[in-house]
């Protein structure tokens, strides 16, 4: 024992003197018996992990938690989360190198998933996402040397890593997001990082996501039925606005009886109500909320830290955000960097807040010198069906008559950047613009007013531009 002592303390020491100048002979692949290398051999290591296996032990069989002071009580637990965590690397490492030895088919088991999960007592999932894990911090050396150093959970460098295998230069400011966020905050960047990253196709991920959902029901030992699903975002955050929404329903409706039960209760009420058919879908208003930034939506793709993603759920391909655009009940929030540019509304109905800002903002028939006062009808600038939004910069109030002149006679209506409206009647016969049949439709977007008066003195009549929607000043 006493050489096995003398020889623990050489690494040590070793481990405290000679750190710096290992890195520096990282290459010379000194893969020998590691005596005057960094990488100490079994006989050296299995004395450490024995040592510290019964301190640990020890330590942990002194504890009588009831005798403690609070604060006492929260400086061993951040002690023992500490000792997890640098646990929990090693574990990962080891993991690994189970993994790429191939001592799991050597002892047996189906792969190596197996053999871990069985050494220790969890499910395959579990085990595939440990090895997951240790595979990528192969990669992702500072999120290792973070987690060797108590500074990472298992949680937290499972979504660093995940992320920073796709974006590897995002990796450093992933470990400063989980230092300072919460775990949550954390994996809502990361999604991000690798919704941005240039080595993810945001389709072929949206595609396989696809193609891998599922729905899985078991019952538990209480006899509860139990769900377990995987969707696309889109279709998820739909899912959930219809559920969340009629859940808020029952919760008010029950509220007012007198009743409180948690939110979650009425979800899954909601949830058994919508699939048996016993609750109409139709009532709710579901609000879906799409985040996307304007250069990404032009671009066709997310880059750096731009978003296109639903709120409260995740990325989702530009190309999906511009399929949801047609959708009612789908609120599209664009950015401009930081700054939120514009809010779109996707749905037909006019609520009444909004109906009460028209009527003061258009108090008669908007055709100059009109003036009609009884029976206006609210006329969408770019129309709803070519994804004019019901915000109040796309619509406005017409007489019976100005209404039927814009919609059936090419008549024109376009607000300038002074927020004067004009009223054009279509070109004489024979001096359309060279565009043919498109004349009826082309004025919508020169009319969509405060949308595109920015940019619509500067384009030559005529002249292509990308659909409205797209027009962000
Ligand atoms: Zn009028």
């Amino acid at each position: 024992m006493s050489s096995t002592a003398v020889r623990v303390s050489d690494v040590e020491a070793e481990v405290a003197s000679g750190g710096a100048d290992a890195g520096g002979a990282d290459g010379d692949g000194a893969d020998g018996d590691g005596a005057d290398g960094d990488e100490a051999g079994i006989d050296v290591i299995a004395p450490l992990f024995e040592s510290a296996r019964v301190s640990v032990r020890t330590a942990c069989s002194a504890l009588h938690p009831e005798a403690l002071s609070g604060p006492d009580a929260v400086s061993l637990f951040s002690s023992v989360v500490e000792m997890l965590r640098v646990a929990t690397s090693a574990k990962m490492s080891l993991a690994s190198r189970i993994d790429s030895s191939g001592v799991s088919r050597e002892s047996g088991y189906r792969n190596a998933a197996a053999q871990v999960a069985d050494i220790e007592g969890v499910g395959m999932g579990a085990a595939t996402t440990t090895l997951l894990t240790a595979g990528r911090l192969r990669e992702c050396r500072s999120t290792g040397e973070a987690m060797a150093n108590g500074d990472l959970s298992e949680a937290q460098a499972k979504a660093i890593t995940a992320a920073a295998v796709l974006a590897p230069e995002r990796e450093g400011q992933l470990i400063e997001s989980a230092r300072k966020k919460s775990i949550t905050e954390l994996g809502d960047d990361c999604r991000r990082v690798r919704a941005a990253s240039a080595r993810s196709d945001p389709m072929a991920t949206y595609k396989a996501v696809h193609e891998a959902r599922t729905l899985r029901h078991w019952t538990d030992e209480q006899g509860a039925l139990c769900l377990q699903g995987r969707f696309t975002t889109d279709v998820g955050a739909n899912m959930v606005a219809s559920l969340d929404a009629l859940a808020n329903e029952l919760f008010e409706e029950s509220r007012k009886a007198g009743a409180k039960e948690p939110l979650c209760g009425y979800r899954a009420d909601a949830l058994a109500g919508l699939v048996t058919g016993e609750r109409d879908s139709g009532h709710p208003a579901a609000v879906v909320n799409v985040r996307v930034d304007h250069d990404s939506l032009l671009r066709g793709y997310p880059v750096g830290t731009e978003l296109s993603e639903i709120e409260g759920v995740g990325p989702i391909p530009v190309p999906k955000v511009i399929d949801l655009m047609s959708d009612a009940g789908i609120k599209v929030i664009f950015f401009h960097g930081e700054d939120i540019s514009k809010v779109f509304h996707f749905t037909r109905t006019i609520n009444a807040s909004l109906l009460t800002a028209l009527q003061h903002r258009d108090p008669c028939c908007v055709v100059p010198r009109c003036g009609a006062t009884r029976f206006l009808e609210i006329d969408h600038l770019v129309p709803f069906a070519e994804g004019g939004p019901t915000t109040i910069s796309n619509l406005a109030r017409l007489c019976t008559f100005h209404h039927g002149q814009k919609t059936n006679e090419g008549y024109t209506l376009w607000c300038d950047k002074d927020k004067q409206w004009h009223f054009d009647p279509p070109p004489p016969f024979g001096q359309e613009p060279d565009l043919g049949a498109d004349l009826p439709k082309q004025p919508h977007d020169e009319a969509s007013g405060p949308l595109s008066s920015a940019q619509a003195p500067h384009k030559p009549p005529g002249s292509p531009r990308p659909p409205p929607l797209f027009e962000l000043e």
